[in-house]
């Protein structure tokens, strides 16, 4: 059975201090990073429970603890789930990945097939980042996907309204790539 970590990204909710990243936002229609991640992040853990594998997940502010949490829990999988956020232009979906990665490229490229399948969404592909806390501290195979652009009102009405679709399209990507798609 697989074990598949989740981080929905930033704090989550409960985690309000004088420092609390919930991440970018869409003012105008009320919509919060961290509030969208932990959202598709439970139907995400939905899916994949219901699909055989072991799911544990963790939403919260420090990514060392993020990190540790995987890496002892001994996670075969480590999913990152974030909201993208530019210049209220630019939109679409891309997962990234550490550079040396090579099976995290593999799940990569499962997420982002099924997203862009799903949604239409702009296809910005699978890029490799080594700056990221999440990619470079863990030691099994790991991806951060950014749904959509937050702040792209097209994309943002997505992120409101299609949840559960876009939790369908990540826990698809994984046990796609489980079965070796
Ligand atoms: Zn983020």
């Amino acid at each position: 059975m697989a074990k598949v970590f989740l981080n929905p990204g930033h704090d989550p909710e409960y985690g309000w201090t004088d420092y609390y990243d919930r991440g970018a936002d869409n003012e105008s229609l009320c919509l919060y990073e961290n509030t969208v991640a932990a959202a598709v992040g439970k139907l995400v853990e939905q899916y994949l429970t219901a699909a055989g594998c072991e799911v544990k997940s963790l939403q919260d502010e420090s990514l060392k603890r993020i990190c540790c949490a995987a890496n002892n829990w001994g996670a075969d999988l480590f999913v990152s789930i974030h909201c993208n956020a530019f210049n209220t232009i630019a939109q679409g979906t891309e997962t990234l990945t550490y550079p040396t990665d090579n099976e995290g490229k593999k799940l990569a490229e499962c997420i982002q097939r099924q997203i862009v399948d799903i949604f239409g969404t702009v296809d910005r592909g699978v890029k490799t980042r080594t700056d990221l806390a999440v990619l470079n501290g863990t030691d099994m195979p790991a991806v951060l996907v950014e749904l959509a652009f937050i702040d792209n009102n097209e994309d943002a009405v997505l992120l409101r309204d299609r949840q559960d679709d876009f939790a369908k399209a990540v826990a698809r990507g994984v046990t796609d790539y489980l079965q070796g798609a």
